[in-house]
This record gives structure tokens, C-alpha cells and sequence, in this order.
């Protein structure tokens, strides 16, 4: 019989892990399904773009997993039962409910309001693609002159403002932060971020938090109104609530699965959670950044990891390590803050049109890695073995 591996996602995290998975193991020893509710995968690093009106390259999974032996369910996840190992989907065949043998999930994030009030009626976002298509017809709507608010100064919001700013320099675009603009980047990467915007003439509220968002404008703690015909919200994500709901062992704050260094649930080891909703520790024991950058090596680290244990191979022993943040400031600019291997600024920092390159590149790069989960190393497609079989593996994992 076939071992069963469902993969509950199709963001860069699940959708690398199922066509890992599918070229690491043999067809006819195990069925790799993967549910997704649309048929094609989103960029969701160019959500800002596609909220300005630009289109991006349609990339379709049907096309994206050809030959693989990836079967997709165009179906959304209601329910896991991690207990009875089934998973209740509603698609086009109404609802149904899948077995698995290993379960890797991938829900991914959304937005987080963090309880804000207003924000749900008032505010438009853009972590999702519908809500990046709304906020485009918002954006579209505005007549020149009009307030546009960007909420989050972090790199979401920073990305945000100045790609709007830029693609409408005749709105009048402002960024509300928590904290100083860019505090977290170098002395150099922080001086490049002021003059763009500055050229953009993005005008930042800086040490300012948003209380309330209204009709028309957002209110600020010490009671000031900032005037808002759109307001954008990015003050970070929220992972999908269903984890919370089953028996996995999830963060208490963040609802984020948590997981070995293997990916594997640490309740649960028929479950492997990647990518935003996986509670992972990288270097320095801090947890990983909710990235794109991060979500590619759980995806890798999880797939290889299912894919030794049911061969009775080697258990992957990869250290993951930042290297940049990597920021799009519009097309024309960007920054690349080189980092250490916890994430935190180096001195040197990459800026104007050659940065604006290099993250089209990295953008460009992360699609290809979804299609090419092996990244171009040759596929080796491995016998799963029997049960007893496996231990060697295993006991790799715990030591
Ligand atoms: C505008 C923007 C810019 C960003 N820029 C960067 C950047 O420059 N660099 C970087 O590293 N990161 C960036 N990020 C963050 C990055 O996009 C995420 O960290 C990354 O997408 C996480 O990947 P994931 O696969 O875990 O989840 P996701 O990409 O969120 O994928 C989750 C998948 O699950 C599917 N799904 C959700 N609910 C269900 C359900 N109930 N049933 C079935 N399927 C479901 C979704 O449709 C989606 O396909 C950016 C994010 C945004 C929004």
C-alpha cells in the first residue's frame, strides 16, 4: 500500500516540500496530494506590486508539477483531526475528508489586525492576494491629492509605502511606526531608507501607534487624527487559527506549530509543519523570522528529513543562517541590509538600483526554487522500506 502524504498548502513552503518530497521518494510507494485552494501558485513577495497595478507571471501548479507524481486538490482545509490523522476539505466535490500516513502543513499566514479596532470594516491589507486586488481597486479609485496611510514600519509596510508612493507620486502617501523608521537596519541602510523616502516624499509618524482606524482617517495613541482615504495594513502576520484548533502542540502568543529541528510537530510525529506556520528555532535558539527566506529551508529540512525516515536514509543536518534582508523600495530602489546569521545588521548594506536588482533577482530566484525544489541537483527517487527498517533514522533524529 501507498504511504499517504498530504501537504496542506501550496505557498513556497508546501508547495517546495510536495515537489521535494515527490522527487526523493518512488511513485508507486507513496501518494503525495497537496491541498491548495487555487490552481496557481501566488508570489506573495510582490503583493505590493500587484497592489499598484502591476500583473504578475501567472505560474500555474498544473504546469509547476507535470511528471511529478504530485497530485493537487483544488479543495480549502475546514478541519484536522491530528489524532484520527484525517483532514476535512471542501472543494469543487463538496466536503470530504482525507487520510494521511505523514501530514505536512503549510497554511501559511494572514494578516494581524492585532485587535485594533476598526481595522476589519476600515482598513485594506495585503497578505493575501485578495486582498491585494482590493486594495488595488482602492488605490485606483483615489483621485490625486488623496491620503493614503501605511500602518507598520516594518518590511511589509516599508516595501508598501514606498512601492505606492512611488507607482502614484500624486497621492499623498504617509507610513505611521511603532518605533523609528528602519531602527532595526544599519547606520548606512537607515540613511538610505530616509532619502528615499524622502525623494519619494513619503512623510513617516515615527514612535506613533495606531489605536483606532476610522472612516477617513486613523487615530493615533495621543488621540491625533491622521488623515486616511485608504489605510494599509501592515503591522505583521497571523498564522492560520487551525493549528489551535486540533490536538498539535502550538505556541500560546503565535498559534505556530511547534516543531524538532527536523520540522516535525514535537506532539505529533506523523506531522511536520514548514514555513510561517512552523514554530522553528534557527540560530542563536531564535525562533525563525515568518519569511520567505526561511520558509524555502523548513520545506527542504522537512522534506528530506519524511523522505530519510521512511528510506531509512541519513536525517538532513542543515544549519539555517540569514545572510540579507533584502528590500524593494518601488522598482527603481531597494536596499539589501547584510545580516549575521541570527539576523541582526552588519555595517554593510547594499543600496540604489544595483539593490533594486539584486532583489528582483532573489524574488525571481524564490519562484524558480518552488518549481525546482531540488534546485537543480539531480532526483534520486528512493525505495520507501519497511517499518523495522526505519529506526536507523530515527534514532539519528533524537540524538
Ligand atoms: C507583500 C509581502 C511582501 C513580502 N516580502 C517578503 C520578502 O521580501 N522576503 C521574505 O522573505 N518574505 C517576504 N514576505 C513574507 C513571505 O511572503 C511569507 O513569509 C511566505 O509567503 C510564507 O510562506 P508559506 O508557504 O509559509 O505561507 P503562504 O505563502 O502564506 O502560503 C500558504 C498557502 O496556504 C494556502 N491556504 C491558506 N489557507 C488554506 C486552507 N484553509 N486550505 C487550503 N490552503 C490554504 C494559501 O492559499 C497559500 O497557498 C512578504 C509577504 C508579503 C505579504
Amino acid at each position: 500500500m501507498q504511504h499517504r502524504i498530504v501537504v496542506l498548502g501550496a505557498g513556497y513552503a508546501g508547495a517546495i516540500a510536495a515537489g521535494r518530497l515527490a522527487r526523493r521518494l518512488r511513485p508507486e510507494d507513496v501518494a503525495v496530494t497537496l491541498v491548495n485552494p487555487d490552481p496557481d501558485f501566488v508570489e506573495r513577495v510582490r503583493l505590493h506590486q500587484l497592489a499598484v497595478g502591476r500583473s504578475l507571471r501567472p505560474r500555474p501548479f498544473a504546469e509547476m508539477f507535470a511528471g511529478t507524481g504530485v497530485e493537487l486538490k483544488l479543495a480549502r482545509v475546514t478541519g484536522i483531526d491530528a489524532d484520527r490523522r484525517t483532514v476535512a476539505v471542501t472543494g469543487v466535490n463538496g466536503a470530504e475528508e482525507l487520510a494521511y500516513d505523514t501530514l505536512v502543513y503549510a497554511l501559511g499566514s494572514g494578516w494581524d489586525d492585532q485587535g485594533v479596532p476598526g481595522t476589519a470594516e476600515h482598513a485594506e491589507q495585503l497578505a493575501s492576494r485578495a486582498g491585494a486586488l482590493r486594495l488595488r481597486e482602492r488605490l485606483a479609485a483615489l483621485d490625486a491629492g488623496r491620503p493614503v496611510v501605511v500602518v507598520g514600519g516594518g518590511l511589509t509596510g516599508v516595501e508598501a509605502a514606498a512601492e505606492i508612493a512611488e507607482a502614484r507620486p500624486d497621492l499623498d502617501v504617509a507610513l505611521v511606526a511603532r518605533g523609528g523608521l528602519g531602527d532595526w537596519l544599519s547606520p548606512k541602510g537607515r540613511t538610505h531608507l530616509r532619502k528615499v523616502f524622502g525623494g519619494l516624499g513619503i512623510t513617516v509618524h515615527e514612535h506613533t501607534a495606531v489605536t483606532a482606524v476610522e472612516a477617513g482617517h486613523v487615530v493615533t495613541a495621543d488621540g491625533t487624527s491622521v488623515p486616511a482615504a485608504v489605510t494599509v495594513w501592515t503591522t505583521g502576520f497571523a498564522v492560520h487559527p487551525l493549528a489551535r484548533a486540533t490536538t498539535l502542540e502550538v505556541t500560546d502568543d503565535t498559534g505556530q506549530i511547534v516543531v524538532d529541528r527536523t520540522m516535525r510537530s514535537v506532539s505529533h510525529p506523523d506531522v511536520y509543519a514548514v514555513g510561517d506556520a512552523a514554530m522553528a528555532m534557527g540560530p542563536g535558539d531564535k525562533p525563525l523570522r515568518m519569511s520567505c527566506a526561511s520558509g524555502g529551508f523548513t520545506a527542504w529540512q522537512a522534506a528530506d528529513a519524511i523522505a530519510a525516515r521512511l528510506t531509512g536514509g541519513k536525517l538532513p543536518n542543515v544549519a539555517i543562517r540569514y545572510f540579507n534582508q533584502c528590500i524593494s523600495l518601488g522598482r527603481r530602489e531597494g536596499l539589501i541590509q547584510y545580516v549575521t546569521a541570527d539576523d541582526r545588521a552588519v555595517r554593510a548594506a547594499l543600496t540604489g538600483r544595483a539593490a533594486a536588482v539584486y532583489k528582483e533577482l532573489v524574488c525571481k530566484g524564490a519562484a524558480w526554487g518552488v518549481a525546482n525544489p531540488m534546485l537543480g541537483m539531480p532526483t534520486r527517487r528512493r525505495r520507501v522500506v519497511p517499518e523495522p527498517a526505519r529506526t536507523g533514522a530515527t534514532a539519528t533524529a533524537r540524538a
